[in-house]
């Protein structure tokens, strides 16, 4: 198995690393043709107004909503959550709209921006740690999108079919459930 990570700016090496140690290959994905060998895609962390532009500018949207449409899993951390949501807000952005949700950036405000806090999730295992860095907060979500962990009893984490999107940053932790439920998805793309 294969899985591509945006690399642009922000976390990426973590989520690479990540993967690593799970026992699966990271690609480096910067451009459309690095997504060919890749059974999944992680937008990770970092600034969204950024990536956005890179993606823009390299043509990447249509590419990664291709590879969206056939099914191949993606998961959005943080930066990677307001890429791919339907809508952005504070300040508005354009987005891929690739899951039914409808996000507010820096959504905690600017004095406790960044924290440490336990995620109730349905993953078994019991609570996961949200490392939450300027985070985005999930203020609606459509019928489809499966919520998957909470926060103070708001999605954080959540799940429309093949997408999957935390507002945190579970590669900043050794407990890698969120990207093995992603994984399980990448599984049955693989040659
Ligand atoms: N606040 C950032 C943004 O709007 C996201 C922060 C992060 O990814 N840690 O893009």
């Amino acid at each position: 198995m294969a899985i591509g990570v945006l690399a642009v700016q922000g976390d990426f090496a973590a989520h690479a690393e990540t993967l690593r140690r799970i026992g699966v290959n990271a690609i480096e994905v910067r451009r459309s043709n690095d997504l060919d060998a890749a059974d999944g895609l992680i937008l990770p962390g970092g600034e969204s107004t950024t990536m956005l532009k890179f993606i823009e500018e390299e043509n990447l949207a249509q590419s990664i909503t291709d590879f969206a449409r056939q099914g191949k899993p993606i998961l959005g951390t943080c930066a990677g959550a307001i890429l791919l949501a339907r809508g952005v807000y504070n300040p508005a952005q354009a987005s891929l709209g690739l899951i039914d949700i409808g996000v507010e950036r820096n959504g905690y405000g600017r004095q406790v921006d960044s924290f440490i806090a336990e995620v109730e999730t349905v993953i078994e295992g019991g609570p996961l740690e949200g490392v939450f860095i300027r985070a985005p907060r999930i203020r609606c979500s459509g019928p489809n999108v499966e919520i998957l962990g909470r926060l103070r009893g708001e999605p954080v984490l959540v799940r429309e079919r093949n997408i999957v999107v935390a507002t945190f940053h579970p590669e900043l932790t050794e407990d890698d459930r969120a990207q093995r439920l992603f994984l399980e998805r990448a599984v049955a793309f693989t040659k």
